[in-house]
């Protein structure tokens, strides 16, 4: 078994970025699971399967072969041999990846994926059920949050510096909409590990959000 960094949160909350610089200054894997489920909802929207539709789902998802490669440290994620990973960031993959990863079938086809790399690699993984599902025995676990006003306000400044129009209201009721789904799911639903610690990063500069958790982190080690 490697050395595991579990952080879960809600989106927005800030977990890829502070578990990229984590990373870096552990010298850890990052292993951002939210894009396997990301993947996963691309592959359904590319063959126009309904993601309300739970049965088409858990049937289509088996044609969906996720992989990841690291090119200089950075994750690389493979959809059927095709490295998809530019194509994942946007609004319409993110709430169809929160809609799809409630489906049993899903998840499983992720687990053993997930499973295997912290098995393998020592890293910090982020996610939603890391803590609680995935890596149950991770020598840190860390529930990262904000409020849903900083988190929307936060993707808010992402959106307009990259010169996207957007709407900061829509954007907050978006989350709060996937904070409920993610966390009123039947199976692994968002919540904080009994055994992890609460870091609530909204009035935290980056930098101290990171010195908080390697200093948590090294005094597991
Ligand atoms: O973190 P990110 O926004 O990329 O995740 C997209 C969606 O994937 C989340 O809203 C959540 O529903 C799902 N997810 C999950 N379990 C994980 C990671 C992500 O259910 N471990």
């Amino acid at each position: 078994m490697g050395f595991n960094i579990a952080v879960d949160g809600p989106a927005g909350a800030g977990k890829s970025t502070i578990a990229k610089l984590v990373a870096k200054k552990m010298n850890l894997i990052y292993v951002d699971t939210g894009a396997m489920y990301r993947a996963m909802a691309l592959y359904f929207i590319k063959n126009d399967v309904d993601i309300n539709n739970v049965e088409a789902v858990a049937k289509a998802c088996i044609g969906a072969d996720i992989t990841l490669k690291y090119e200089e440290g950075v994750q690389m994620v493979y959809l059927n041999g095709e490295n998809v990973t530019a194509f994942l960031r946007t609004e319409e993959v993110g709430n169809a990846a929160s809609v799809t990863s409630g489906v049993p079938q899903v998840r499983a086809r992720l687990l053993e994926l997930q499973q295997t790399l912290a098995k393998n690699s020592d890293c910090i993984m982020d996610g939603r059920d890391i803590g609680t599902c995935i890596l149950p025995n991770a020598d840190v676990k860390i529930y990262l949050t904000a409020s849903s006003e900083v988190r929307a306000k936060r993707r808010y400044d992402e959106l307009v510096s990259k010169g996207e129009e957007c709407d900061l209201a829509k954007i907050q009721e978006d989350i709060e909409e996937r904070d409920f789904r993610d966390m009123n799911r039947e199976v692994a639903p968002l919540k904080q590990a009994e055994d992890a610690v609460l870091v609530d990063s909204s009035y935290m500069s980056i930098d101290e959000v990171v010195e908080r958790i390697v200093g948590i982190a090294e005094s597991c080690k």
